[in-house]
C-alpha cells in the first residue's frame, strides 16, 4: 500500500538517507518537509530532494513557525524570502499559533507578533493558492477562524488536538486535519480523529518528534495509519488508500 507523511522535519534526521530507505519499505511514497524559519525553509528548498528515491518523492515545504515568530530580526525580509521561493513549493508550513509556547498566553507582545507573521503568510498562501500546514497549539479557535476569515482554500490542521467546537468549524468549511503516531494514545488527538470524517484525514509523523520516548521517523507513519484505522473500525488498507488520495488532492501531487 501506498502511504504519504504529510508532515515532517526531515533535516533534522539523523541518518536520513537510512529512515527514507525504512520508510520506502513501509510503503511511503511521498514526504512533505517542513520548514521552520528561514534557514530550515532553506534546507527544505534546495536540499530535501537530493535524499528522494525513485519510490519516494520528497517536497519541500517553506515556512516560519510560531515558535519562532516572535524572534526573528527582519520579519520583511523573511516574508518576502517566503513569498519569493513560492513557486517552487507545494506548501507554506509549518505557520499558526501557540498560545502555549513560553509565556505567549500572558504575554500580549509574544501573542501580537505571532498572529502578524501568521496573518502574512496566509496572505501570500491566498495570493498564489497553496495549501497550508498549520500548528495550532493552545491556539485552535483562533487559527481556525483566522484562516476561514483569509478565505484560504486547502489547510491542514497538522496532528490536531483541539476542542470539538473548533474541528466542527475547520470541517464544515473543508478542511483536513493530521494524524500523528500519538493517536495511539493521546486522548484529544483521538477524540479528534475519531469525530473527523475519513475524506477530511491525512497521515503524518512530525518526525524526529519524541513518542514515548522514541524518536519518530518517516516509517512511523504506520503507526498512524493503524492507529486510524482501529478508531474507524477500518482495515488499513481503506484507511491507506483514502489517506494517500486527501494527500494528493490537498497538495497537488501525484
Ligand atoms: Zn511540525
Amino acid at each position: 500500500m501506498d502511504l504519504v507523511d504529510t508532515h515532517a522535519h526531515l533535516e533534522e534526521i539523523e541518518d536520513l538517507d537510512g529512515a527514507i530507505r525504512r520508510a520506502e519499505e513501509k510503503g511511503v511514497i511521498a514526504i512533505i518537509t517542513m520548514g521552520m524559519d528561514v534557514k530550515s525553509s532553506l534546507w527544505s528548498l534546495n536540499e530535501s530532494r537530493k535524499h528522494q528515491t525513485e519510490n519516494l518523492k520528497i517536497y519541500p515545504a517553506i515556512g516560519i513557525h510560531p515558535w519562532n515568530a516572535s524572534s526573528i530580526n527582519d520579519t520583511e525580509g523573511d516574508l518576502r524570502f517566503i513569498e519569493e521561493n513560492v513557486h517552487r513549493i507545494v506548501a507554506i508550513g509549518e505557520i499558526g499559533l501557540d498560545y502555549w509556547y513560553e509565556n505567549a498566553r500572558e504575554n500580549l507582545e509574544v501573542r501580537r507578533r505571532q498572529k502578524e507573521v501568521f496573518r502574512r503568510l496566509l496572505e501570500i498562501a491566498k495570493r498564489y493558492d497553496k495549501p497550508v500546514s498549520i500548528h495550532s497549539r493552545g491556539a485552535w479557535i483562533d487559527c481556525v477562524e483566522t484562516v476561514i476569515e483569509m478565505q484560504i482554500r486547502r489547510a491542514v490542521f497538522h496532528w490536531f488536538s483541539g476542542p470539538k467546537e473548533s474541528l466542527k468549524r475547520l470541517l464544515d468549511h473543508g478542511y483536513y486535519i493530521s494524524a500523528t503516531p500519538a493517536a495511539s494514545y493521546s486522548q484529544e488527538h483521538r477524540a479528534a480523529i475519531k469525530y473527523t470524517p475519513l475524506e477530511n484525514l491525512l497521515l503524518e509523523t512530525d518526525s524526529p518528534v519524541n513518542y514515548r520516548g522514541r524518536r519518530a521517523e518517516p516509517a512511523d507513519v504506520v503507526k498512524s495509519l493503524s492507529a486510524v484505522a482501529e478508531l474507524k473500525g477500518l482495515n488499513e488498507l481503506r484507511v491507506a488508500e483514502e489517506t494517500t488520495e486527501n494527500a494528493k488532492q490537498v497538495f497537488g501531487i501525484t
